[in-house]
Order: structure tokens, then sequence, then C-alpha cells
């Protein structure tokens, strides 16, 4: 069964449409789909006419931004109602602050000898509401300031670069409580990305469980094997279901391309296992 769960529309910062997302989904022959943009809902009705013409089953999804202990977390809503109002209104909130950060970056890219690239960002950003750090990681990659995408985030807008923005998102229990109460499933995304100690990554995973989250991503195109395996075992641990996405945002960008994932280690339960 090949099952994508995790990837970004124009909507986003993803480069392709919902409608072309879908295809591509379809061409590597994925047979379970959810389209999970940043803070963002409106892909949603695209991507599923879409793939449901191709006979694909389709997850509606979200990933939203998540401040804990002062880093960006990641939570990932699946198969939640797209129409429900506390989730629509909680997700418009979070998307509010996301102009005047990008200012406050490109002033900060300015000040580092990068002009003009508020503009440059938004000319990617086909969605300006949700214009992100991949805005601006793609104009300085297209300007030559910096060879590609993760050389942008190594030197200037990763968490403590110097043209990082630090942002309050929502908070933990806002997320997952959004998320349950639109009848879905809260998933923590690429737990291997965060700069926790143990300490930390015990309490999150402890909170987020407490608070009705019930998976974490153990397959994801963020994770090297050895993070497969170790977020296998945190899986295995604290009783979490498991899930895999490719976080695919651009043919360009991606390492692993939509559906090209290997597969969860079989002793653990799928994220979808009763939805198919
Ligand atoms: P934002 O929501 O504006 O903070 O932007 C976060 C986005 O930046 C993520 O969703 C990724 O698409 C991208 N991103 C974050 N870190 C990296 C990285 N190290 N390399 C490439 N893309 C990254
Ligand atoms: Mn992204
Ligand atoms: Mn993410
Ligand atoms: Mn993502």
């Amino acid at each position: 069964m090949k099952v994508d769960l995790h990837c970004h529309s124009t909507f986003s910062d993803g480069v392709l449409a919902p409608a072309q997302l879908a295809a591509r989904a379809h061409a590597n022959g994925v047979q379970v789909w959810a389209l999970t943009d940043h803070d963002e809902l409106s892909g949603l009705a695209e991507a599923r006419s879409i793939a449901e013409a191709t006979g694909i089953r389709f997850i509606p999804g979200v990933e939203i931004s998540v401040t804990w202990a002062k880093q960006t977390v990641h939570i990932l809503g699946l198969a939640i109602d797209e129409l429900d109002t506390e989730l629509n209104a909680g997700l418009a909130e979070i998307r509010k602050g996301r102009l005047l950060r990008a200012r406050e970056m490109a002033d900060r890219l300015t000040a580092l000898g990068i002009p003009d690239s508020y503009e440059g960002a938004l000319k990617f950003a086909a969605n300006p509401l949700l214009i992100s750090r991949t805005h601006f990681a793609r104009f300085l990659v297209e300007n030559g300031y910096c060879k590609n995408m993760q050389m942008v985030f190594d030197k200037y807008l990763g968490e403590n670069k110097p043209a990082n923005v630090p942002v309050h998102w929502s908070t933990l229990e806002d997320a997952v409580g959004w998320i349950l109460g639109a009848g879905g499933r809260a998933v923590i995304a690429h737990p291997g990305r965060y700069a926790y100690s143990p300490m930390q990554f015990d309490a999150l995973f402890e909170q987020f469980k407490d608070i009705g989250g019930e998976a974490i991503e153990v397959i994801t195109g963020s994770h090297t094997l050895e993070q497969y395996v170790e977020y296998a075992g945190v899986a295995r641990r604290y009783g979490f279901m498991a899930s895999c996405g490719s976080d695919f945002h651009s043919p360009k960008e991606a390492r692993i391309d939509l559906g090209n994932l290997p597969p969860l280690p079989s002793d653990l339960t799928p994220v979808w296992h009763d939805w198919i």
C-alpha cells in the first residue's frame, strides 16, 4: 500500500498546485494521500476533487505551526473536517503574523547585504498570506546568494540564525484541540528535526499524549535512516501510531518524491489503519 500523508501545494510553500500534486501522486502510484499545507485549508477542495477522480483515497490534512519551549514544532492534523469553525479561526489567527514577520526578515537580510528580499520572496508566494521562510530561501538561491535551500537555512534562516525572526505561533494545546475538535488525528511532524534535549523530548511526547495526540511521523523526507529506527522506538515506547509522508514541496528540492517512501516497521500501527 503506497501512502503519503504529508506534502505542500502553492497554497503554502509548495511549488505545485493541488491538482498537479494529485496528478503526481496518482502517477507515482499513491493510493492514500493527504495534502497538508502549512496553517491553510484552501487547497483541499481542489486536491480532493482531482485525487478522487483518479481513484486515490484522499485524506484532508493541515500542518499547524506551534511554538513549544521557544522552538517551532509542526503538528499535522489528518482526516480533519476542513469546514470546522474553530479550526479555521485558529489557523486564520496564525496566518496573521506572517507578512509582518516577512518584513522584519527582509530588514535583517538587508542589514546582512541582501536587499529587496521582501519583494523577491513575494514573487515566489502564490498565497502572500502564507509567505514563509521557504519563499525567502528560493529567492536567495535563485539570486545566487546561496547554492541551495539547506545552505540558506544553515546560514540565514534556520532557528537562531541571523535573519530568522522568532514567532509565537499557536500553543500545542490549541493546535491539538482544534484538530480533535475537527474530528481529526494529531501527529507530531518530523520529530527528528527539533533541537530539544532528551528531557524536553520526553516532556513534549508526554504532554502531546496527555492532551490527545495519537501519532508521530516515523518515515518522513526529513528523517535519516537512523531516525526511522529511533522514532519507531519512540512510537513503541509511548504507544503512538506511526505516520509516513514525504513532506514534498517541489520536484527540484525534494529528497523524496511523493509516495516514494520505505514501508513502516510492521509491528507499528499505521495512523491510517482505520481509514481504509
Ligand atoms: P516558516 O513556516 O515560514 O517558518 O517556514 C518553515 C518552512 O521552511 C518549513 O516548512 C520548510 O519547508 C522550510 N525549512 C525549514 N528548515 C529547512 C531546512 N533546513 N532546509 C530546507 N527547508 C527548510
Ligand atoms: Mn514547508
Ligand atoms: Mn514541517
Ligand atoms: Mn511540511
